[in-house]
């Protein structure tokens, strides 16, 4: 079920013990952020105020945080009904670590985001771009779970990892059987990924393996769905497309606050001004029974490999099948 919940994205810092490839904030001109504990404060209460039911803690990497116990305390007592670390998960490596911080969550479940985006030590740590922190991740992931907590892996799909997607949801539901959410994101151009363009995958090779991937979320019961900020055109989705329009659908900007430093910023990446801004479709897209429903292609993405690999859905019955989806499971 899709449902529209008021979610509030908290980058309260910059600073990361990472370097990833695709990184928006890496390459940026703005100096490093960090908001102090009583500014944290301040901007975590407005959003109670303002409705928002799930606090996200985004960063950088949120666990550089010394007081980030207090502040999950904090958002807990205010009355947040969800409270998310987004992670590499590097720090919980640490046993004692990882109880301070779970054990910070009194009144909900600790929940945390894990970026992982191989389980092949090479590839994990050449897309981080930081050395010795495959293992670290995964011992991370091993403490959370050991601790009770609540774990969904946020996974980018890139030019070096994307054949493997299939057997990473393999390795994923074989050594982690309770981990049962998935986010798979394509890359967005922004930040370090502009000067790493070699980490774009050409999205019709990518297809096989990645619907491969989601047959087999869909047999281990592993609930999965694409972040807006890293959607794709909607043609490389064949039976799955009701899925990632949903998602469009729930991450519209008034469900969505983002906070980023001591900027506010209105959520903009699934609304259509956002698509038509940084997306191209080409001319046959009008013939395409989705078009309503479809961002496009990247423009920076179309500048790489062009649009020819795009092909116009004609089929009534998918459209039909994607309206009654949407209907029955987005609250
Ligand atoms: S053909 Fe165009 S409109 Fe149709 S799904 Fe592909 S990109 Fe979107």
């Amino acid at each position: 079920m899709f449902k529209r919940v008021k979610k509030f994205y908290f980058s309260s810092l910059s600073s990361c013990n990472e370097n990833c490839l695709f990184c928006v904030k890496r390459e940026s001109k703005d100096p490093e952020i960090t908001l102090d504990t009583e500014e944290c404060k301040k901007e975590i209460k407005k959003g109670y105020e303002e409705n928002y039911q799930e606090l996200q803690f985004d960063g950088g990497e949120p666990t550089l945080r010394k007081d980030l116990p207090e502040l999950i305390s904090f958002a807990e007592d205010l009355g947040f009904r969800k409270i998310c670390i987004l992670t590499n998960a590097l720090k919980f490596s640490d046993k004692k670590f990882a109880a301070k911080i779970v054990s910070a969550f009194r009144k909900t479940q600790p929940s945390f985001s894990v970026s992982l985006h191989s389980h092949k030590k090479e590839i994990s740590e050449y897309l981080v771009d930081t050395p010795n922190t495959f293992k670290k991740t995964i011992k991370g992931i091993e403490n959370l779970l050991n601790l009770g907590a609540y774990i969904s892996i946020y996974h980018i799909i890139a030019r070096q990892n994307y054949k493997d997607t299939p057997d990473f949801i393999e390795f994923l539901s074989n050594c982690f059987p309770a981990i049962k959410c998935v986010i798979f994101s394509f890359i967005y151009p922004a930040g370090a990924a502009l000067k790493n363009k070699h980490i774009f995958p050409k999205l019709s090779e990518v297809e096989p393996y990645f619907l491969k991937a989601l047959d087999l979320c869909k047999k281990k019961d592993i609930f999965f769905s694409i972040s807006s900020c890293g959607m794709v055109p909607l043609c490389f989705f064949k039976n799955y497309e009701q899925y990632f329009i949903a998602q469009q659908i729930i991450d519209q900007p008034e469900n969505i606050k983002l906070i980023d430093g001591k900027v506010k910023k209105q959520y903009q990446l699934a609304t259509k001004e956002f698509h038509s801004k940084s997306k191209i479709k080409p001319e046959r897209c009008n013939i395409c029974l989705l078009n309503n429903y479809c961002a496009g292609l990247w423009k920076i993405y179309a500048q790489i490999y062009g649009t020819e690999e795009l092909r116009p859905v004609k089929d009534e019955q998918r459209l039909r099948k994607i309206r009654e989806f949407i209907k029955e499971n987005v609250e």
